[in-house]
């Protein structure tokens, strides 16, 4: 591996290894100068059309609106990220949808990378729209790194969960794609990211074995339970008592395609309003009432009264990372 690979490939597997450390420290620096929390994550929802019907996803729930990011509302984003950059922002053009059904999905992200020149982009995608065209070009865009998410290791238990997607499609593709990715020279880093339930649990060794010695990150995690229900999809009704604290809304905004911001990153469907970017800055949305509301009680620990966190299988369970 060149030099400019290895920095590349470390500086990308500290992107995952170390996200809160590194959110952290940005969080009190920022807070020292301002006196504002400062986003060092940023999801832009490109579009939450989605090819498939997922059994661990809450997708058929969603009532809000289907649509892709109008142009202004992706640029006021963009605009707003340069004033916050520092020393780099992670933007990842994912929420809840399949970033590879949007047709501006690419001009975007060069967009991005001419604004935002520390800029780290990533996305996950099911890889199943992975087609020869698409792969390359994924690998002639200036995307840092991307996930493929790929729930099993063989295509009864995989088609069962991942449900509209065919494996013998998605095992290609990726193949296809990391074959391209080497003839290319190229050295966006891929993670293969498993979700694990009692379905496909069986399985992880085989996933290990499969993926092993062709990804560069295997990331397999437990189900959470997308705040629809008081139980976790690991099994078994939540405690009453809450074990964790959770820094979402410390390091992370996301954005859904029409500029209203989520809570968290299982925030499926709109369910606390936080605020829309069309009607505020970035910074006055990210310390809003809301948010701080949300803060204050991860801070103290008491989330009993905060929905939808007090039914988190996160913090009420101990769903999270099991295996990087
Ligand atoms: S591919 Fe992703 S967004 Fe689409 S249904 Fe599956 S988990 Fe949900
Ligand atoms: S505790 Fe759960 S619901 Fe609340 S912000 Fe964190 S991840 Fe979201």
């Amino acid at each position: 591996m060149s030099m400019r690979g290895f920095i590349a490939r470390t500086k990308a597997n500290l992107y995952f290894k170390l996200p809160f450390h590194n959110h952290i420290l940005n969080i009190i620096k920022h807070r020292r100068f301002s006196g504002l929390y400062i986003p060092k994550t940023i999801h832009i929802e490109v579009t939450n059309f989605c090819n498939a019907r997922c059994t661990l996803c809450p997708y058929l729930k969603m009532t809000r609106p289907k649509g892709y990011m109008p142009w202004h509302i992706f640029e006021k984003i963009v605009d707003e990220c340069t004033q916050i950059e520092g020393g780099g922002l992670k933007i990842i053009l994912h929420k809840d949808g399949e970033p590879l059904m949007d047709p501006l999905l690419f001009k975007r992200i060069e967009h991005i990378k001419t604004r935002l020149k520390k800029s780290h982009i990533h996305f996950n995608s099911n890889a199943m729209l992975l087609n020869e065209e698409k792969a390359d070009s994924i690998l002639n865009s200036r995307l840092d790194s991307i996930t493929f998410s790929v729930d099993g290791a063989s295509k009864e238990i995989y088609e069962n969960i991942r449900q509209g997607l065919k494996y013998e499609t998605v095992e290609k593709n990726i193949l296809h794609f990391l074959k391209r990715k080497k003839e290319m020279g190229k050295e966006i880093h891929v993670t293969l990211q498993m979700v694990i339930n009692k379905d496909n649990l069986h399985e992880v060794d085989d996933y290990k074995k499969l993926w092993g010695d062709k990804a560069d990150r295997i990331f397999i995690k437990k189900a959470h339970n997308f705040l629809v229900q008081k139980t976790s999809f690991q099994g078994g009704v939540l405690g009453e008592k809450q074990l964790s604290r959770c820094m979402q809304t410390f390091y992370l905004m996301l954005f859904y395609w029409n500029g209203d911001v989520a809570l968290c990153c299982w925030d499926y469907d709109n369910l606390v309003g936080v605020g829309n970017i069309e009607k505020g800055s970035l910074l006055e949305i990210y310390n809003n009432e809301k948010l701080t509301k949300v803060r204050n009680a991860m801070i103290n620990k008491n989330c009993k009264d905060i929905a939808p966190c007090n039914i988190c299988s996160q913090i009420y369970g101990k769903d999270g990372p099991l295996w990087d």
